[in-house]
């Protein structure tokens, strides 16, 4: 029996496909789909799934849900083999319009092309209608898979598509290239960092994974507070008694705006990991300080943990045009961690 988590090189993005075996019975369940740039690793690895328990779209921004809608669109009949979807912005998912989709050409977004596959495919079953928010549990016997959804709030869910242009702060290479100048504990304990606003990435779903040998935090691109809230009030954990996970995904490809020591504080783990070729764009990931946070924190405990990179520091350097660790930082023992590379497999 075994849980794996296959951590896709989708780019700037996130695609997971999370595989639980049990007795020779499969789960499968598929988090993101990349950035269309990164469509043919992607789709290649969807396509070995002979069926999906679940597929989430975490949120409305490109190098989560590209890669998924398009392959949906180059087969619809893809459909058949997902039980359920988890999205909760089928409205502003756009399929391009003009672009022919088989049977479905007059879809301009996601719900119109469910809802047009769900009339010619009564039978398929297919179920997405549900809101995925903060409270909700999902359960698997047979392997056993538990699920409990900490993020979006009621309240942080709605989203539209005018503010998907504002959400993102000026994060510049400079700005990663100027922390280079300050130490990682001065960085661990600046707290004065105010949460950039990001409502699209606010919307992220955000989840705790449990099977029978591995436990994960999945966070999409989500704020901290919302998961600081829940944690703390729904499940009552708190700095000296911690919410423990084999793995945390960090949220948002590793920015500095996502996270915070309070978060950290709360959250018991062994492996964290950040998903990014260094970002596109504007985007410059992962922060330096977010690193130092977790490296350098008041409230770390003393125990030897791994950061874990889906590419290499190079490639994420190549485009950073910076470096955010130092070689001496990196082999530093008293800095208690392993940097772990090109990380296929958790
Ligand atoms: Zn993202």
């Amino acid at each position: 029996m075994a849980t794996k988590l296959h951590v896709l090189k989708a780019m700037e993005g996130d695609a997971f496909i999370l595989t639980v075996e049990e007795n020779g019975n499969m789960f499968n369940m598929v988090i993101d789909g990349g950035p269309l740039d990164a469509y043919q690793e992607v789709s290649a690895e969807l396509n070995k799934l002979d069926h999906i328990d679940i597929l989430v779209i975490t949120h409305f921004d490109r190098d989560h849900y590209e890669g998924i809608i398009e392959w949906l669109k180059e087969d619809p009949l893809r459909l058949q083999k997902i039980d359920h979807i988890w999205v909760n912005c089928t409205v502003v998912i756009s399929l391009n319009k003009g672009t022919e989709v088989s049977a479905y050409s007059n879809s301009h977004s996601l719900k119109e092309f469910l809802e047009g596959v769900e009339q010619n495919h009564p039978d398929w079953n297919i179920d997405w209608k549900q809101e995925i928010i903060a409270g909700y549990k999902y359960t698997n016997q047979n392997p056993f898979v538990e699920i409990e959804i900490i993020a979006p709030t009621n309240e942080s869910k709605g989203i539209f598509e005018h503010e998907y242009e504002k959400q993102y702060p000026a994060i510049s290479a400079q700005g990663v290239k100027d922390q280079m100048s300050r130490s990682l504990k001065e960085l661990a304990d600046d707290e004065t960092l105010k949460p950039a606003y990001q409502k699209v990435n606010n919307s992220s779903i955000a989840m705790i994974i449990r099977t029978n040998d591995k436990s994960l935090l999945m966070t999409g691109d989500c704020m901290a507070t919302d998961m600081y809230n829940y944690i703390t009030q729904k499940l009552n954990k708190s700095k000296e008694d911690p919410l423990s996970i084999d793995i945390m995904k960090l949220p948002h490809h590793g920015s500095r705006y996502n996270i915070n020591n309070d978060l950290l504080d709360i959250v018991d783990c062994d492996k964290y990991l950040i998903t990014t070729n260094g970002g596109a764009g504007n985007a410059n990931h992962p922060d330096r300080q977010t690193i130092a946070k977790i490296l350098k924190r008041e409230g770390r405990r003393d125990k030897h943990i791994e950061i874990c990179l889906n590419y290499s520091r190079k490639d994420e350097m190549a485009s950073h045009g910076t470096k955010f660790l130092t070689d001496d930082e990196i082999s530093d023992k008293k800095n208690n961690f392993d940097l772990k590379e090109n990380i296929e497999w958790l």
